[in-house]
């Protein structure tokens, strides 16, 4: 399984990840942050499956763009999957022929620029040869994480999350955790804001930690550190460092991981 981490800080040695994207086997997004900024445009056009966590706008901001980019009336349109609160919010507030035209509206004349398909938690589905169970997490809007699985490895996509139960008990389940070769975990603030962490449902390194200690950790899974805001990105980095989690990276470094 490749899974990429999309990059979206523009200037030299730019490697932060401000905004969020997955993308898995060039094939399956996971969110759309910076989906919309690939390039070239032929990585665009090869995304089937857009897989949205939740309606935060670090995690959805060029979702119009890329529909935008990649429609085309003589092909398939991508499948995008969210939840029903999701859903409601992209339509209040996205496509709401404001922020931007209200594609659904169009596509009955013009032809579709997406498949709109409702995520339900715990309901595991199969895409593009990954099986794919979205899951409940504890953030301050109704938000998904993602277990993911192919036939040899499997991966845990947590998503923004303060401290969240469900999506352990699940990967620790023998089956997936057999499996498991990564754990992209947030860690929004410092250890010095954990106030905010907790007000905003996000984690601290304290928090972060807390989080590991739900799940077995062996050599073979990697634990990988998402979504640091980037005023506090050095302080979390060297708090994270202090952990005793072996192997513990950063992914928001632009990275590509080959599991
Ligand atoms: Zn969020
Ligand atoms: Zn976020």
């Amino acid at each position: 399984m490749k899974i990429e981490l999309v990059g979206s800080s523009i200037g030299a040695g730019a490697t932060r990840q401000n905004l969020t994207s997955y993308i898995i086997n060039d094939c399956v997004a996971i969110d759309a942050g910076s989906l919309g900024l690939v390039v070239p445009l032929a990585r665009q056009l090869a995304i089937q499956h857009v897989l949205l966590s939740h309606s935060h706008i670090d995690h959805v901001a060029t979702l119009p763009i890329f529909l935008d980019n990649v429609f085309s009336p003589d092909r398939e349109c991508p499948k995008v999957y969210a939840s029903s609160n999701v859903w409601d919010c992209l339509a209040r507030d996205v496509f709401n022929d404001r922020l931007w035209a209200d594609l659904s509206g169009i596509a009955l004349e013009e032809g579709q620029f997406y498949t709109p398909i409702e995520l339900q938690s715990e309901s595991t589905f199969k895409i593009a040869g990954l099986s794919i169970t979205p899951v409940s997490v504890n953030h301050s809007v109704p938000t998904l994480g993602f277990l993911v699985e192919d036939d040899r490895v499997a991966i845990l996509i947590a998503s923004d999350t303060g401290p969240t139960e469900r999506i352990w008990e699940l990967a620790r389940q023998q089956l997936f955790y057999s499996k498991l070769r990564a754990i992209f975990l947030e860690c929004s603030y410092s250890n010095s804001y954990e106030w905010l962490a907790i007000k905003t449902a996000h984690l601290c390194p304290r928090l972060f930690a807390a989080e590991f200690a739900k799940i077995p950790l062996n050599l073979s899974i990697l634990p990988i550190a998402v979504h640091l805001k980037g005023w506090l990105y050095e302080t979390i980095e060297a708090e994270l460092a202090l952990l005793s989690l072996p192997g513990i990276c950063f992914g928001d470094v632009v990275k590509t991981w080959d599991l």
